[in-house]
């Protein structure tokens, strides 16, 4: 699997390339600021890109999808239920003071089918809880569950996303990471929206708020 991360000031949100070593197709994930180290990214993996998946509609995780639209043209996937927050792309910026480019149309909304690139497939999975729309991008090999989770603002390494944003919700998190991600495996890697990678075996066992919440 190609894989290419970037991240930049100020929300150091992660944007990645996911691309097939065989056929060079390839997805771009959450393209916020970093939108043209990634776009830098795919010319330097000589990769095609299929596809620009959203892990859901905050504001850091889609600053850089009109850019990278423009340079590559593909359609662009969010779940239906952050469609509000993507739509008011420009008020989530002045909340945070940005100013903010308002991102193209949706194209797509995940449904249950996986989408593939080269000998990879996408599965999705509903996560709501940090936003209403939030999804989990399970990838690997085309038949397999793939061992690799983009979770968005989920679930971090030692932590979890917030829940004070509209549309949060503390026990829908919970109840999404614990009943929607972990049964995912706990050898899977975990690719947060934010800081390191992590597995689901480490956050089952340490991850001091998922602790707390399975004490009861
Ligand atoms: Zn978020
Ligand atoms: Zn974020």
């Amino acid at each position: 699997m190609i894989y290419e991360v970037r991240a930049v000031a100020p929300f150091h949100k992660n944007g990645f390339v996911i691309g097939c070593e065989r056929t060079h197709e390839a997805v771009v994930i959450d393209p916020g600021d970093e939108a043209g180290d990634l776009l830098a990214a795919v010319r330097d993996s000589d990769v095609q890109v299929t596809h620009i998946l959203l892990t859901h509609a905050h504001i850091d995780h889609i600053t850089g999808v009109a850019q990278v639209k423009d340079a590559l043209a593909v359609p662009v996937y969010l779940h239906k239920d952050d469609l509000p927050l993507y739509e008011h792309a420009v008020q989530q910026g002045q909340m945070f003071g940005f100013a903010v480019r308002q991102p193209p149309p949706v194209d797509a909304y995940y449904d249950l089918n996986p989408i593939y690139f080269g000998d990879y497939e996408v599965r999705v999975h509903h996560t709501p809880g940090h936003c209403p729309g939030g999804v989990c991008l399970q990838i690997g090999r085309k038949g397999t569950g793939g061992a690799d989770l983009f979770v968005g603002d989920t679930l971090f390494a030692g932590s979890i996303g917030r829940t004070d944003l509209p549309g949060g919700n503390y026990e829908v998190l919970m109840h999404s990471i614990t009943t929607v991600l972990f049964p995912l495996g706990d050898e899977a890697v975990v690719h947060p929206g934010h800081g390191p990678d992590t597995t689901i075996g480490r956050e089952r066992a340490t991850n001091p708020f998922v602790l707390e919440y399975l004490r009861g």
